[in-house]
């Protein structure tokens, strides 16, 4: 099959085009169905599968067929402080940064609005990334939690959520700051957020984590 036959936004099967993907990967493939059915998937993908544009994909073809959010005014509105309406989540700087590369890409000539962030490196540009403005952002957990204690960003709206390499992740040590992350999000709640949860293994601890994180969930291994 063909990006072209799935039921994807026009904007979205064009950028597509210009990256030169032509048949979706096992992971796209499956992917975009399930969100658009409105469901959590719990994804075991190695790197190479094709799993970044397996979690891109679906969450951009919402957001383009919903269309930005309303602004609102006023104490805690979106217009005093950033909050994305798409979070991902990633171990390292490496991974980040291909990650924003590929959400550039897709959402090439879009109102969506990606933008990157991790630790290692001064806050300064990255504020000032996010102070423009924030539709969908990229980040390590330990650097995104020093932004929303500095006021940086909010994580009331997140619609979207995906945490990448989720083992790698509490490999690193990850697991309280990305706990403290998922706390502040309360619009919508858990029952309406979308969840992607991707993994290379799928041990206990990442059980638990899809137990807390994923609604009722698809579980996937390709
Ligand atoms: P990933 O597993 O997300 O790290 O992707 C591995 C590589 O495959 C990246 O360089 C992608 O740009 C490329 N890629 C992903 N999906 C496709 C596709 N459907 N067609 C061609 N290349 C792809």
């Amino acid at each position: 099959s063909k990006f072209e036959e799935a039921d994807l936004d026009p904007l979205l099967i064009e950028n597509i085009a210009l990256a030169n993907y032509a048949t979706p990967t096992p992971v796209q493939k499956y992917s975009i169905p399930i969100v658009e059915a409105g469901r959590d998937l719990m994804a075991c993908a190695q790197t190479g599968s094709g799993k970044t544009a397996g979690f891109l994909f679906p969450i951009l073809n919402e957001m383009f067929k919903k269309g930005p959010p309303a602004p609102t005014s006023g104490p805690g509105g979106r217009n005093n402080v950033v909050c994305p309406m798409a979070l991902i989540l990633s171990p390292t700087r490496e991974l980040t940064s291909q990650i924003y590369d590929e959400s550039k890409r897709f959402a090439y000539r879009s109102w969506v609005k990606p933008v990157v962030i991790y630790g290692g490196v001064p806050m300064r540009e990255q504020s000032y990334n996010l102070s423009r403005g924030c539709d969908l952002l990229v980040a390590t957990p330990g650097r995104l939690v020093d932004m929303m204690d500095r006021g940086y960003v909010s994580l009331r709206h997140v619609k979207y959520l995906i945490l990448d390499e989720a083992d790698r992740m509490l490999d690193m040590g990850f697991e309280p700051q990305i706990r403290r992350i998922v706390e502040q999000m309360d619009m919508p709640p858990l029952e309406e957020r979308v969840t992607l949860m991707f993994s290379a293994t799928f041990p206990r601890e990442i059980q638990y984590l899809a137990r807390d994180f994923l609604g009722d969930y698809i579980f996937l291994s390709v």
